[in-house]
């Protein structure tokens, strides 16, 4: 129980003379929900393209199930992670179910009647409309369209689901019933999850862990109640306090 999923150790990442990401160390834990939060620029995505294999550390380790991660070995791991990029990131000239079956079809690891299997299920467990699968992605609603990149994400069965930002551009009655909706599939899945959000209610909501970064650095990692009772230093206290004025928490 409660075992790493995902390490970094001492992982930095520069770009030039952007530090991006400061030496951090930080532990997923396998099964658990960890939501990345804090301000743009603070290093959120950086840290999920670097355990997807998208970028390398400038120095330090990354280790998948206690192993390193490296050219090697990466190609492999990336296909048991599902990532949904900020935005979706569909091919708007594909229809739904082409975006959601891409990678299975190039991989050709699963055949085209359990594919359809597939999707019927991953419809029902993200609720979305069958006869919208063949919509072209710029026919959706901005939550069908994270739908959709949900069930592309799970597609392949990963262990692992990495998503950023993915209810950052929906109006709020829409965003408030796929965080519940969302939470109720990681339950459900059972999987490793890593969300970025820069919602601390919804960090509260979905969160078993919740990792509040500033400016390249770990502020503090815990519950939401311990980021609101035992505040690691003013930046903590403060962005609690911020975004506590926006919603109760
Ligand atoms: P967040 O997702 O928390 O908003 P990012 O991880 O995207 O932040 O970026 C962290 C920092 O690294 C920012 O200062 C950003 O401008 C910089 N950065 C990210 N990617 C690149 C890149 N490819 N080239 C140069 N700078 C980058
Ligand atoms: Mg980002």
């Amino acid at each position: 129980m409660n075992e790493s999923k995902i390490t970094l150790r001492n992982v930095e990442m520069r770009f030039g003379d952007v530090v991006a990401l400061d030496s951090t160390d930080l532990e997923v834990v396998e099964g658990q929900t960890t939501v990345l939060i804090g301000p743009s620029g603070c290093g959120k995505s950086t840290i999920l393209r670097l355990i997807i294999g998208l970028l390398t550390p400038t120095s330090g380790v990354i280790e998948f199930e206690g192993k390193p991660v490296s050219q090697d070995n990466i190609l492999a791991l990336r296909r048991r992670m599902g990532y949904v990029i900020q935005d979706g990131g569909l091919f708007p000239h594909l229809t739904a179910a082409q975006n959601v079956t891409l990678m299975a079809k190039h991989l050709q690891t699963v055949q085209e009647e359990e594919l359809q299997e597939k999707l019927d299920d991953l419809c029902e467990l993200t609720r979305f409309p069958k006869d919208g699968l063949t919509r072209y992605a710029v026919e959706l609603s901005g939550g069908q369209r994270q739908r959709v990149s949900l069930m592309r994400a799970l597609t392949l069965d990963p262990d692992v689901l990495l998503l950023d930002e993915p209810l950052g551009a929906l109006d709020p009655m829409v965003r408030a019933s796929l965080q519940t909706e969302l939470k109720e599939i990681f339950n459900r899945l059972g999987k490793t999850v890593i969300l970025v959000t820069h919602d601390m209610a919804e960090a509260g909501y979905i969160g078993d862990s919740i990792v509040l970064m500033r400016a390249g650095r770990i502020a503090q990692q815990g519950t939401l109640d311990d980021l609101r009772e035992r505040p690691a230093d003013e930046f903590v206290s403060e962005f609690i306090t911020a975004q506590r004025s926006l919603v109760q928490l």
